[in-house]
């Protein structure tokens, strides 16, 4: 392709007439490789695509006679129909330093997770099936024991996400009835799971007590009226209320909950299943110690700090977990077959809490030292340095991440990695220099998404495992760049 102007202006020019019919653009021999690979349907579209598109630059008189040859056409077609296939899901490298990143699909699954996931995935299973008695069975089952195991909960249903269970538990125990929760506790999590919202959506009325900072355990017991169906905890997770702060302990809140015939329910968000702490990482409430307290009912999420799929986990009292389970909702929110055999081996795990630190990629990601992190760093260091050299300075660097999802954003974790700065300016100064480099190092093949700060590109190796992936990409990413 010429690259300045003038040299287009020099070169002969095709006209509509010369762009070949449909039906000789299918017979060339590289679109009939074309057609033998992938079907008539989608090739005859894609020509049909090209050709309007050619047409109109040549109208426009910008379509050059070599592009109309019958090589350029077959690799032009060939490069549609590779585009249209090419899936708009992909792999991509979290190099952001945000561990459990909403945006990059949260959790990855354990090995043992994709392998259960996929093996179930090639043929029938027994999901409502149960093989013992040859009679329907109940997909619940399938977790149910694991999850009681393991949070010491009576029993345990499972849907679509931690919202949907929130919203499906309000709806069942408290639809038309009254909830009480702490003003301090109205939380976002993101895009419109707003406390109000999910509570009016679930049919129940919010009964708002306390104050931002401050809710004592009167707030609640004088809210508390033969409307009354539910007491409610959210786990503040996204922020923090700091200074001269007050919340009501669950065991206390479950006390009074029992004396005024009322339910507990406590949504904990990302809720891990182990001590965190063990692991030097921030304590964060675990199920089993809400249950312990007396909570009714708990409700988090299986893609956060559990490091499993998307998932709404419910675990609690049996006669309102049974109440919940028997609510039509349900069947609208439940899980499917897919994420319910990656939570099936995702559980297992912890039935071996040993493995959980290698296992487990969120754990793993969470639990390594900015030692670790460093050594990745230092092993791309001068070959990046090389790829982006004369425009951009690579230098290895201390940094934090976050956990993310919910975990406070004000407990990071000491990480490395590498900062990129801009040596000559892009266009239009430092910014354009540096988000040209981000756009082209998110369109390589295993796109690398880092973070830009104050002037410099980040890239956290918390969470690369293999520094090759990286490696392997930094040709096309000079070219990308030329
Ligand atoms: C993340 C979160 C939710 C929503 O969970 P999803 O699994 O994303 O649906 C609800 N409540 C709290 C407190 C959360 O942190």
């Amino acid at each position: 392709m010429p690259a300045a102007g003038e040299s287009v202006l020099q070169s002969p020019k095709a006209r509509p007439q010369d762009l070949p019919s449909i039906d000789k653009l299918l017979r060339l021999p590289a679109a009939q490789a074309l057609v033998a690979a992938h079907g008539h349907t989608l090739v005859a579209g894609q020509a049909r695509t090209l050709l309007d598109s050619l047409r109109t630059q040549a109208l426009a008189g910008a379509l050059l006679t070599a592009e109309v040859a019958s090589d350029a056409l077959g690799a032009a077609l060939a490069a549609c129909v590779a585009s249209r296939l090419a899936p708009r899901l992909q792999r991509v490298l979290n190099l952001s330093g945000t561990v459990i990143h909403t945006n990059l699909g949260r959790s990855v699954l354990p090995q043992a997770a994709i392998r259960h996931l996929t093996a179930m995935m090639e043929g029938p299973n027994n999901l409502e099936f149960d093989l013992a008695s040859g009679s329907r069975g109940d997909r619940d089952s399938i977790v149910e024991g694991l999850l009681c195991d393991i949070t010491g909960a009576e029993a345990a249903t499972v849907v679509n996400n931690n919202a949907a269970a929130v919203l499906l538990s309000i709806a069942a125990l408290a639809g038309g009835r009254e909830v009480v929760v702490s003003r301090g506790e109205l939380v976002e999590i993101g895009g419109a799971f707003r406390m109000p919202d999910v509570m009016a959506s679930a049919g129940a009325t919010m009964v708002e007590v306390g104050t931002t900072n401050r809710t004592h355990l009167a707030d609640y017991a004088r809210a508390i009226t033969a409307r009354t169906a539910l007491l409610m905890k959210v786990h503040t997770s996204n922020y923090a209320i700091a200074g001269f702060t007050s919340s009501v302990p669950e065991a206390q809140l479950a006390t009074l909950a029992q004396a005024r015939g009322v339910a507990l329910v406590t949504d904990l968000g990302s809720g891990s299943l182990i001590d965190m702490a063990q692991y030097g990482l921030p304590a964060e409430p675990t199920p089993q110690q809400m249950l312990a307290a007396g909570c009714g009912v708990v409700t988090f999420s299986g893609d956060k700090l559990l490091g499993g799929p998307q998932a709404g986990l419910i675990v609690g009292q049996r006669d309102l977990i049974g109440k919940i389970r028997k609510f039509p909702m349900k069947r609208a929110l439940r899980l499917s077959k897919l994420p319910l055999a990656a939570l099936e081996a995702t559980l297992m795990l912890y039935l071996q809490p040993e493995l959980l630190a290698q296992e487990l990629p969120t754990l793993r990601w969470l639990t390594r030292s900015r030692e670790q992190a460093s050594a990745t760093a230092q092993s791309l260091l001068l070959p990046l340095r090389a790829a982006l050299a004369p425009r951009y300075s690579v230098e290895p660097a201390a940094m934090t991440s976050q956990i993310g999802s919910g975990s406070l954003p004000v407990e990071t974790l000491p990480s490395a990695g590498l900062a990129i700065a801009p040596l000559l300016p892009g266009k239009r100064g430092t910014g354009t220099a540096l988000e040209t480099l981000a756009a082209a190092l998110r369109s390589l093949p295993l796109p690398i998404v880092g973070r830009i700060c104050e002037d410099r590109l980040l890239l956290d190796c918390r969470c690369l495992d293999d520094a090759g992936e990286v490696l392997a990409q930094l040709a096309t990413l000079q070219e990308r760049l030329a």
